[in-house]
């Protein structure tokens, strides 16, 4: 691994490769218009690329990108030098005298300061040109030494959007002009690459495709619809944390969809979770609460379930609980953000001295899940206290917590990252961030302590001292949320999925109507195994009926003519592997467990 991979984004190379685009682009941008008629506003380096805002005589179109770029390309060969120089704010002012969004920025930056994403300054704001060539741009760079370090084949314009200046809904709308750049033209094919394959695993088309979901405006927004094949999937899914959660010394509860409004008025979320609430539902003068997460239910049942001692601790509720959650409807996608969710949420109720070992539980647990799902790389962010005044006053606890979860991050080997100031008000928490095929990065799984809650809602235990304490309680959801997690597996396999979650293993493809009985026999072998079977009895030819199913991606596809019949045998084609001899049912069965 380079030296380069541990640098923060913002300081590394590859980050002033594109700032420095940025810069070129907003000359080739200005040059295709006449002198101070193209307006420019701010250009910032972003993941994977860049992008630059303008205002202009007129709306730039696709076809304008060739133009850019090669002019781009002129300026890149000239390899002229990127120079700083530090202004006062006349020489600025006078310099963008016919640019009015620097003249803004440098009047921001006269009364303290924002930086070139429009977020403010902190301390001492000095005012700077970057140049290179002709052009100048109020920046405080980093960029590369001269534009000839921007590679000529690794970079791409992308698209052109709208965006509000300082993303502000009342200010002027401005061009966004989006670009890619790399270090090396391999990079940008693979970037490329990435893109498309990305849109063709798009979960919302492949789900399509393969008739797993349907939204309806007949349902409303954000609550998908499953079909008996996307139900299979859920429930296999479920199945499959809820053995392994078993196994890890969890317990199953349920605890209903609708709460009383009050106890979320005690627990704190309806001060702090509100905008994400359905509004109330009122009956007899009484408000409740479509439930949008489970903690304070769970903690009730605590409760309910009478005096606890130390000595029943550890005690882990886990519950696949469906909740509901206002997002706007223009901010809902697919199956990654929805209206109703079901999670795979667990409530680990201990003593503070237990915390390092049940995070050490939770996370070997996590592991094994993402290992099944075959998500091999992902990195944990270990969200600290800051110094803000968010957090809770009680030091000691939180830096016990906070020493809990780092050891047992250090013990298991896992990578992580601290970030300070980034816990939740009532704990630290660790959150798993897994790459998929496509090294996009999901935030999955979390892990958080709790000591605010448990208090908010009274809960006590005794002591090995005899006498009362409040319990901690550590949050903690493997998948997330079943919905999302689909849709991410979706994309992670392309549709592809394993044998042990397809939700058809095996189609029977009988030839001819005389084969259906014999088909529907060895179905019924095969069931009887515990695998899950179809048996097409459809009019289609036999060569359409494989199509078909090959599109839908099935594993197995048992083709049953005449030979197969008479010699009790079956013809499997397997999607994963080589083609197969004709085999007796019992050899395929076993084959198939393996
Ligand atoms: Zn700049
Ligand atoms: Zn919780």
């Amino acid at each position: 691994m380079s030296e380069e991979k541990h640098l923060p984004y913002n300081e590394s190379e590859l980050y002033k490769v594109r700032h420095s685009a940025a810069h070129i682009m907003a000359q080739a941008v200005s040059e295709l218009f006449e002198l101070d008629e193209a307006k420019i506003a701010i250009g910032p380096p972003i993941e994977n690329g860049f992008y630059y805002d303008f205002e202009l005589p007129r709306q730039l179109v696709p076809e304008d990108f060739k133009a850019i770029e090669k002019r781009m390309r002129q300026i890149i060969a000239a390899k002229q030098p990127f120079e700083k120089k530090v202004v006062t704010s006349e020489e600025a002012k006078a310099q963008f005298a016919n640019q009015p969004y620097k003249i803004e920025l440098i009047e921001g930056l006269e009364a303290g300061g924002v930086d070139e994403y429009g977020e403010p300054l902190e301390g001492e704001t000095e005012i700077s040109f970057y140049q290179h060539g002709e052009f100048v741009d109020l920046c405080r760079g980093p960029h590369v030494e001269h534009t000839g370090q921007v590679n000529q084949a690794s970079f791409k314009i992308m698209s052109i959007a709208g965006a509000y200046w300082r993303g502000d809904e009342k200010k002027q709308q401005l061009q966004r002009v989006y670009g890619t750049a790399w270090q090396k033209p391999q990079d940008l094919k693979d970037h490329l690459w990435r893109l498309e394959e990305a849109k063709k695993r798009d979960h919302r088309k492949i789900g399509k495709e393969l008739g797993l979901f349907y939204f309806s405006e007949d349902i409303g927004p954000g609550i998908p619809l499953f079909t008996p094949k996307g139900e299979m999937l859920r429930h296999l899914m479920e199945e499959y944390v809820r053995d392994v959660q078993t196994r890890y010394g969890y317990e199953h509860v349920w605890t209903g969809h609708i709460v009383k409004e009050d106890l979320y008025k005690k627990s704190g979320h309806l001060e702090n979770y509100k905008d994400s609430m359905f509004p109330p539902m009122v009956d007899e003068n009484v408000s409740y609460r479509l439930k949008p997460m489970n903690c304070p239910s769970h903690m009730i049942l605590f409760k309910e379930m009478g005096k606890h001692s130390y000595r029943e601790f550890p005690m882990r509720f886990s519950e696949f609980a469906t909740l509901y959650r206002y997002e706007k409807s223009g901010e809902l996608t697919g199956l990654t953000r929805v209206r109703s969710l079901t999670q795979d949420d667990c409530h680990i109720f201990c003593t503070p001295e237990q915390v390092e070992s049940e995070f050490t539980l939770a996370l070997n647990l996590v592991k094994e899940v993402l290992d099944r799902y075959e998500f091999t790389d992902y990195r944990v962010d270990l969200s600290l206290k800051g110094d803000t005044g968010k957090f809770v006053d009680d030091p000691e606890k939180w830096e016990q917590a906070e020493d809990a979860l780092r050891s047992a991050l250090i013990k298991n080997k896992v990578e992580y990252t601290e970030a300070y100031g980034e816990a939740a008000f009532y704990g630290p928490k660790a959150d798993f961030i897994a790459k998929d095929v496509l090294g996009r990065e999901w935030q999955l799984s979390t892990i958080q302590v709790d000591f605010i809650q448990p208090s908010k809602l009274d809960l006590v235990y005794i002591g090995e001292d005899n006498s009362e304490h409040t319990p901690v309680v550590i949050h903690r959801a493997v998948t997330g949320s079943t919905e999302r997690f689909l849709g991410v597996i979706i994309e992670h396999y392309a549709g592809k999925f394993p044998l042990w979650l397809a939700p058809v293993q095996i189609v029977m493809v009988p030839i001819a109507d005389r084969h259906n009985e014999y088909a529907g026999k060895v179905a019924a072998q095969l069931r009887e195994a515990g695998l899950r079977v179809k048996v097409d009895g459809s009019r289609d030819r036999m060569n359409a009926k494989i199509r078909n199913h090959t599109k839908m991606k099935v594993p197995f596809i048992l083709v049953v003519g005449d030979k197969e019949m008479e010699a009790e045998m079956v013809a499997p084609r397997a999607r994963d592997i080589e083609n197969l001899e004709p085999m007796s049912v019992e050899k395929f069965i076993e084959l198939v467990s393996e």
